[in-house]
């Protein structure tokens, strides 16, 4: 489902590249976290899964295609059917949760019917029945991830990555998007997660991939003991 060959990325002016011959295949319906240090390369690597970067050498390939290749225009489709959510959820603070869901269905051309039966369902599914009409900032943090979940899985990606998703929540919440992560995981979506919360990455039986510096320095899939959320 995402391949790296060899894939080295350099950006202007750095010391040291940010990704150093890194090469890794996630199949499909894997769960994958990515952990390292601050400043290791991992949100790099996922930007260059979505094409927000390219490689400086080596190829990318997702759902098997080279995206360095991809046609311009066919960026969008291949960011359809990734689904992104971020530490600071990126909602749209001046639309209701309802309507930011309902934002993602809009950008790829669903109909109202559609919408109207889909954003209902997919709050259910998140935790988040009837908040739809509230804002995000009348939410929780752990709420507003959940609606970043919610519009990320919206259109049924699949793919799914997550940077740091996690990163502002408290344990209590963490435990709950990892549950929904976990879920969504296993409804078939292939999840690729960064993180630095090795406490929590120990907790779940999951393939561990480590970057330190840019290169690979594990990748493992944990097994025999530990929750299974
Ligand atoms: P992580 O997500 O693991 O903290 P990053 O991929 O963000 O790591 O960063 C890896 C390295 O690349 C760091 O040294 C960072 O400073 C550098 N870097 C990341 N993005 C840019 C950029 N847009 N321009 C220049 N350097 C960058
Ligand atoms: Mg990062």
């Amino acid at each position: 489902m995402i391949r790296f060959e060899k894939v080295s990325k350099a950006y202007p002016g750095q010391a040291r590249p940010a990704l150093n011959s890194l090469s890794i295949d996630i199949q499909k319906g894997e769960f994958v976290f990515l952990v390292g240090q601050s400043g290791s390369g991992k949100s790099t690597a996922l930007k260059l899964m979505l094409r927000e970067q390219r490689p400086t050498t080596g190829r990318v390939y997702v759902a098997g295609k080279e995206i360095n290749r991809l046609a311009g225009w066919k960026v969008p489709r291949l960011r359809r059917q990734v689904g992104t959510i971020f530490q600071d959820f990126r909602l749209l603070a001046n639309k209701t949760v309802a309507e930011n869901v309902a934002f993602a269905m809009q950008v790829t051309g669903h109909s109202n019917r559609e919408i109207r039966q889909r954003v209902p369902e997919t709050l259910e599914l998140v935790g988040l029945d009837g908040k739809g009409d509230r804002m995000p900032d009348e939410l929780s943090g752990g709420e507003q991830q959940r609606v970043a979940v919610a519009r990320a899985f919206i259109n049924r990606p699949m793919i799914l990555i997550a940077d740091e998703p996690t990163g502002n929540l408290d344990p209590g919440n963490t435990v709950g998007i990892m549950r929904l992560l976990d879920r969504i995981n296993r409804s078939g979506t292939t999840i690729v997660m960064a993180t630095h919360d090795v406490q929590m990455v120990d907790q779940m039986r999951k393939r561990v991939i480590e970057l330190e510096h840019g290169h690979l320095v594990r990748d493992q899939v944990q097994g025999g003991y530990g929750a299974q959320f």
